[in-house]
């Protein structure tokens, strides 16, 4: 993984993605893939609602007995073999991971499937032990060369263009690529790569799914990463958030098949590998030693909340893939391992509504991200909630609230709407006057800064209401004359 996240202001971050017209192409180009690639796997999947459902009911069930199926999880793969450890917080997690590398004298850390490990500070506890960290996911090994923390759950590197990455191959592998071709940097990579897969003393990984029933681990990965990071050295170490358990490998089977449609469009992902403890007597690959650290890390508190349906998460990334505002900033503009919708959520839920309290703001309501969530989180819904609570919490600004409550009493009454909308509406068509357009909002320079406003309609909201309201009561009066 790449860069520690240093948390900022979200506006500080948006105000520099949006000059950067090369992150808008990269963003614009990526989401749209996706999204075009999802709604077309999705057509032909016939019973997707009714496996969103189920999806959402298995988790919410799951949720509900959670520590049950956790205990039996820890039951089922301690008995194949594995180490179950609990770490309470980040720094317990990432201090186990560290220990248990030391007692195997581990100088060498693959890793693949970081997102947890970002969030609980891996990268930077292994380091401080002296123990080297290396990225596999193509995409994370870019943003560990660049030193820059990942802009998507799913697509790391969404940021960076091809000429970027051939730059950083160019100076930073010991065999460069010949070209700036896809295939010559993968190759690059690849090369590079095997290099650390061979010589690694542990591979670290986190899962997608914790199977109950069988103590099993899943990963899903399209480039064989997992497979090399989990499988080649001795020692197997698993970082897993505790929402991540599911009962049975029926329940894992439905929500891989929305994952992949979900993330990639795709009906399946290239490699999906279920884990049940270490090598066997009379089995010749694996590693020797599993270790499976179940972080809490916030979630059993957040369980608690409102919020708790946010546990349902399965890190799928369709929500920002569709997120307006994410599709403008970018996931930097985030400070936080994870951007767009989820994020805005997870992070003030689980770092504190303080750090985090201007990322429920970014955001239009607009609801499309709850729409294509596959297990039915209601995104939109819960960040309305948060705003609530940054409010109640007495953490907006003075001009915020006061903006706030003259236009609450404005709103609660007719007269005083109305004058104010005409009152606007005029200032507004005379500052568009000439162009269609205003470039510059007095008053509110933040909001026209990187947008020009189009002038007013000729006619505003209410008076449309109203000549709808009447065209239909005139038509309702004649079709009652002619029923008479
Ligand atoms: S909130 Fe829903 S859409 Fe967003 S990443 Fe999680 S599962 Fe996917």
């Amino acid at each position: 993984m790449g860069a520690h996240i240093i948390p900022k202001p979200f506006r500080q971050g948006a105000r520099k993605a949006v000059a950067d017209a090369n992150l808008k192409i990269a963003l614009d180009r990526t989401t749209g893939l996706l999204k075009t690639r999802r709604a077309a796997i999705l057509e032909s999947f016939a019973d997707y609602a009714a496996a969103r459902d189920q999806a959402a009911a298995i988790k919410a069930h799951t949720l509900d007995n959670w520590a049950f199926y956790l205990e039996q999880f820890e039951q089922r793969a301690t008995a194949a073999g594995s180490h179950v450890h609990w770490a309470e917080t980040a720094e317990q997690a990432s201090a186990i991971a560290v220990a248990i590398c030391q007692a195997h004298d581990a100088k060498r850390a693959t890793r693949v499937k970081s997102m947890l490990g970002e969030e609980i500070s891996l990268p930077r506890a292994l380091e401080a032990a002296g123990i080297e960290s290396v990225e596999t996911d193509l995409a994370e090994h870019i943003i560990q060369l660049a030193k820059e923390p990942p802009s998507h759950i799913i697509i790391p590197a969404m940021h960076k263009r091809q000429e970027e990455v051939a730059a950083l191959f160019q100076a930073q592998h010991q065999t460069p690529p010949d070209s700036l071709k896809v295939e010559d940097l993968v190759g690059s990579a690849r090369r590079e790569l095997r290099l650390k897969f061979g010589s690694a003393d542990v591979g670290i990984s986190g899962a997608n799914f914790l199977v109950a029933e069988t103590g099993s681990i899943a990963t899903v990965t399209n480039e064989g990463n997992g497979e090399l990071t989990c499988e080649l050295p001795d020692l197997h170490i698993v970082t897993v958030g505790i929402e991540k358990i599911v009962p049975r490998l029926e329940d894992a089977s439905l929500l891989l098949r929305l994952l992949s449609r979900s993330a990639l469009g795709t009906e399946f992902t290239q490699y999906t590998t279920f884990y049940t403890g270490p090598r066997r007597d009379g089995e010749t690959s694996g590693p020797k030693h599993m270790h499976i650290i179940l972080v809490d890390a916030g979630r059993s508190a957040l369980a608690q909340t409102p919020y708790r349906d946010m546990l349902r998460c399965i890190r799928c990334g369709a929500c920002m893939n569709h997120c307006p505002v994410y599709g403008e900033v970018g996931g930097h503009s985030y400070s936080a391992v994870y951007p767009g919708p989820m994020g805005a959520i997870l992070t003030p839920t689980l770092r504190g509504l303080e750090s985090a309290k201007d990322l429920p703001q970014a955001c239009t309501l607009n609801g499309r991200c709850q729409d294509v969530c596959p297990v039915k989180i209601p995104l939109a819904d819960m960040i309305r909630e948060l705003r609530q609570d940054v409010t109640d919490a007495g953490m907006t600004s003075l001009g915020w609230r006061l903006g706030l409550g003259l236009w609450s009493k404005a709103a609660a009454r007719p007269w005083v709407y109305r004058c104010v909308e005409f009152g606007s509406t005029l200032v507004l068509r005379l500052l568009a006057a000439g162009r269609g357009h205003i470039a510059g909002l007095p008053f509110a320079g933040a909001w026209s800064r990187s947008r020009d406003l189009l002038a007013p309609p000729a006619q505003t909201f209410l008076g449309q209401y109203k000549q709808q309201t009447k065209r239909r009561s005139k038509k309702q009066a004649r079709r009652s004359e002619i029923d008479v």
